[in-house]
């Protein structure tokens, strides 16, 4: 309920001297929270603690109605506009200072088809609302490996995850979108209607419209997976990558892996003498049958003498959260990440050299194996650009509220970045920062991706409204680098 005080439009409030303490939007059903509402720092936090930004409106929509009313209010008086799904990007674009978030946190609705293996998301809908409501009916999509993570910014970049070598990426299986455009007008987009805007939501990012609804193709999986991480000690490092490295040469599609570098994290399910030693882990999920995965998995579970291995028959919903409290709301974070080809001896060893040098216990290297059904999809299809690379990392800065590791994780991540120069492939552009070198929303691209995505910027947002993200300007497709990265202006 909104607080009964002086009632005000926004141009009033905004450009008068008073400050604002219930502010109306024409036919806004949602909430609309300001500086002066009682929820206002929670409404504008988000998962990236180092973030501190205060927009002059928070509008929490309940409906595609409301998105429409909030996207024409932002136009009408020149604000800023920021969009929020699950508040999850670790630059911050979700939220903006000044201007208006438009939040589909409120907006989380899934609806399945099990005979059709189709699922219905709205756009402020999280991984775990996803895989809760299609793992009823033993059915999932490739979603992110972490449940609060949000599913329209992860899907608009293209959308890795466990299930990506055998059901493709995010936007693989993405069958339309409802948007709601610069104009305000509401379109759907798929293979048959404005397909050039479908081609550019399956990895351009939040440029071309807010996502109200995402239509996805179901697969049977589990509902039982094997699945977990086994680890071994980090001065085993550099034999583990060997090892794994021949490994997934010959893997099946079904064997979806993430090595991580890191300290323990004190979970109850391992062992309290492991706690906060440094290791490093290779999580996997067999997307197939059981005795399958076993079979698949057995050369890693017995190489060397693991410190411990967790891998075996789980839920798979149970497993797409396991990793939620070691990457909690409100730390801060700051990442580096780059695409990588199969892992040679002398990138082997710049990995395993620079992977423990971080200070923080919470800082981690996760290294996605991509390939399988990512690669099988041609360069250009979708929006989603370097398919044939076969790593993506991040280098993962992590450090609570008060503890002083920010520089150090900052130059860490830098540095290790800096020592895998030449090693690059592109970056995944879910992965990039908000502070990013001029050019790195290209390289996620490739320069012909980049410069089409350029080009249906220029029909559905000439005017750049949709700005404050990994941001690829209209039609500046002439071989210029379109963008200075996140919160692009
Ligand atoms: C802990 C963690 C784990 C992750 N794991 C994975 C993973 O396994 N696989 C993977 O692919 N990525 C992963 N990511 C990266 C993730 O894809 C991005 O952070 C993504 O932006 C999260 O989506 P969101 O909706 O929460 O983002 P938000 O922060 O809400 O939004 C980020 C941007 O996305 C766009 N956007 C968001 N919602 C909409 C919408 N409804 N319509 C239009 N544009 C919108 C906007 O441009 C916005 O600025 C992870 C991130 C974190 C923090």
């Amino acid at each position: 309920m909104t607080t009964p005080m002086t009632t005000t439009t926004y141009a009033e409030a905004h450009h008068g001297s008073m400050q604002p303490t219930v502010v109306e939007i024409d036919g806004f059903r949602g909430r609309l929270i300001n500086a002066s509402h009682a929820d206002y720092d929670v409404a504008r936090a988000i998962w990236n603690g180092a973030i501190d930004r205060r927009p002059h409106l928070i509008a929490r929509c309940i409906g595609t109605a409301d998105v429409v009313a909030a996207v024409r209010f932002a136009r009408d008086h020149d604000l800023e506009i920021a969009i929020r799904g699950g508040g999850h990007g670790v630059a911050g674009t979700a939220v903006c200072d000044d201007g208006i978030v438009i939040d589909l946190s409120a907006m989380r609705g899934v609806r399945v088809d099990p005979a059709g293996r189709r699922a219905w998301v709205q756009g402020g809908a999280l991984w775990g609302d996803v895989d809760r409501e299609t793992q009823a009916h033993g059915l999932a999509t490739t979603g992110g490996i972490v449940s609060h993570t949000g599913v329209a910014g992860l899907t608009l970049g293209g959308g890795i995850g466990w299930l990506m070598r055998k059901h493709g990426l995010a936007v693989d299986n993405l069958l339309a979108a409802d948007v709601v455009t610069a104009d305000g007008e509401r379109l759907r987009a798929s293979e048959d209607e404005h397909p050039d805007l479908f081609w550019a939501l399956r990895g351009g990012g939040g440029n071309f419209g807010v996502v109200t609804s995402f239509e996805f193709r179901l697969h049977p999986v589990g509902p039982t997976v094997l699945a977990g991480p086994i680890l071994w000690d980090a001065s085993d490092a550099g034999e583990v990558l060997r090892f794994y490295r021949d490994f997934i040469r010959d893997a099946p599609d079904e064997l979806g892996t993430v090595v991580k570098f890191c300290t323990v994290p004190p979970l109850s399910v391992i062992p309290e003498e492991l706690h906060w030693r440094p290791v490093v882990m290779v999580g996997a999920c067999y997307a197939g049958p059981i005795e399958d995965g076993e079979k698949a998995l057995r050369p890693l579970r017995t190489f060397r003498t693991p410190l411990l291995d967790l891998a075996g028959p789980k839920p798979y919903v149970v497993f797409q959260s396991a990793l939620d409290s070691t990457v909690l709301h409100g730390w801060n974070y700051y990442w580096k990440a780059t695409h990588l080809p199969a892992l040679r001896d002398d990138l082997i060893d710049v990995i395993a050299g620079h992977a423990f040098s971080c200070s923080s216990p919470r800082s981690y290297v996760a290294m996605f194996h991509l390939k399988g059904a990512v690669s099988r999809v041609a360069e250009g299809a979708t929006a989603f650009g370097n398919r044939q690379a076969s790593h993506a990392i991040i280098v993962h800065a992590a450090w609570r509220p008060g503890e002083d590791f920010g520089d150090r994780e900052t130059a860490w991540t830098r540095g290790f970045l800096a020592a895998l120069g030449r090693f690059r492939e592109g970056v995944y552009v879910n992965f990039l920062g908000g502070d990013e070198d001029p050019g790195r929303v290209r390289e996620a691209y490739g320069d012909s991706v980049f410069d089409r995505l350029a080009d249906v910027k220029s029909s559905y947002d000439p005017d750049n409204v949709f700005h404050h993200n990994q941001n690829i300007r209209p039609g500046l497709s002439a071989g210029v680098s379109g963008s200075d990265g996140a919160g692009d202006t």
